[in-house]
């Protein structure tokens, strides 16, 4: 696809600082070396507001570190909502009721260090607590952005003893600042469960460090097929042409790449914004998977979207943007109760047979089925 078609669909270049090579501006290990994690260089990279510099003073409880690649796209873009996703608010010091650590209960479903087992068949494992950008939103800062606790050996023991796991989420923390042989390494472990079928990797450095994906690590990981990646792009400015050829690069090699991402105040919380986000995403070749309702963590209460809102957005995409741009809305339940998903309820009203369901032509429309007790059709129809 031409980079003059993608521009005319949205897609643009994040920028570069003129002063660095092309070479190192699109070398991984450069970017990550480079995270910017003081105030004076995000300053003047990116101009704080005065909230912002409040908060560069605060105990936050989780880093502060942008890549260079998002902190040219934060200035390229002008865009608040990238800003909001990456930049420190006075908000995140304080101590909110009803927010939580651990919302998920992790720990609980934690038989090892850095081992989540809480559905039968998916394992989670979460391989560093390591990112090249900390979301500000962060779901699990509680342990991210700090010394990582975590023991492989007891995950492959684990692995292996339990033969009911067919799907392993590769997660972190980021776990692509593990460099490709490292990668390599672990993906191997994982693999040589016969019983595992299905290996997911999470992954947000196609929208936080595009160049992370090369052809060689595409062709590596196409290796550990059946292999999903599953990205976090949360708004359209981040699906910039950099990202689409770090994807496309994946999608070459045949992996199918789905799309989490985070409905979050301020970032995407309404309806333009999201159906955008999944035009750009099918353009990319990348399915819309879930939208996540935030969890109730620890000084992220200024992210939280009311869930009534939330449903509303649903009701709106349903009627303004295609089926496969559409992400599944889902809400992770408190301590521990899994994810459901959560969905507008177009049946006003049950009556014997029928149902009036509301459309999305905003009228009332009847549907009908058979009388229960006439379920001897198929009886009736052998005889004859
Ligand atoms: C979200 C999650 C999964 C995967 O859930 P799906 O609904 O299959 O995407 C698996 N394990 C844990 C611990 C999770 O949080």
């Amino acid at each position: 696809m031409q980079d003059a078609w993608l521009e005319k669909h949205g897609f643009k270049n994040a920028g570069t600082w003129p002063e660095v090579s092309s070479r190192d501006w699109r070398s991984w290990k450069w970017q990550f070396a480079h995270r910017m994690m003081d105030l004076g260089t995000l300053e003047k990279r990116t101009g704080l507001t005065r909230e912002q510099r409040t908060a560069m003073g605060q105990d936050l409880g989780l880093p502060v570190a942008v890549t260079p690649y998002y902190a040219a796209l934060i200035a390229s873009s002008g865009s608040t909502a990238l800003r909001r996703m990456a930049l420190p608010l006075p908000e995140e010091a304080m101590d909110t009721d009803n927010a939580f650590d651990d919302p998920l209960a992790e720990e609980a479903h934690s038989p090892v260090p850095g081992l989540v087992h809480r559905y039968p068949d998916r394992v989670l494992l979460s391989v560093t607590a390591t990112c090249p950008l900390y979301c500000r939103y962060c779901t699990r800062r509680r342990y991210v952005g700090r010394p990582h606790h975590a023991d492989p050996n007891a995950w492959w023991d684990y692995l292996g003893a339990h033969t009911e796991v067919r799907e392993v989420i590769v997660s972190g923390g980021e776990p692509m600042t593990l460099a490709d042989p490292a990668l390599q390494r672990l993906l191997s472990r994982v693999r040589a469960n016969e019983h595992v079928q299905v290996i997911r990797l999470s992954t947000r450095t196609p929208a936080v460090l595009p160049c992370r994906i090369t052809d060689r690590t595409a062709q590596m990981l196409a290796e550990f097929q059946p292999l999903f990646v599953l990205t976090q792009f949360n708004h359209p400015a981040e699906c910039t042409l950099e990202a689409f050829h770090a994807v496309q690069k994946l999608r070459m090699a045949g992996i199918p790449v789905l799309n989490q991402m985070v409905l979050l105040s301020g970032v995407n919380d309404n309806a333009g914004t999201i159906a955008e986000l999944g035009r750009r995403l099918l353009v990319m070749g990348v399915k819309p998977y879930y939208l996540h309702q935030m969890d109730a963590v620890k000084g992220t209460a200024h992210f939280r979207v009311a869930l009534d809102r939330g449903i509303a957005i649903m009701r709106e995409l349903r009627r303004s943007v295609s089926g496969i741009a559409t992400p599944k809305y889902v809400i992770d339940l408190p301590q521990g109760g899994g994810k459901v998903a959560l969905a507008p309820n177009y049946v006003v009203e049950y009556s014997g047979t029928r149902a009036w369901l509301a459309g999305t032509d905003d009228r009332l429309h009847m549907y009908e089925w058979p009388e229960p007790g006439n379920e001897n059709t198929e009886k009736t129809r052998e005889k004859t």
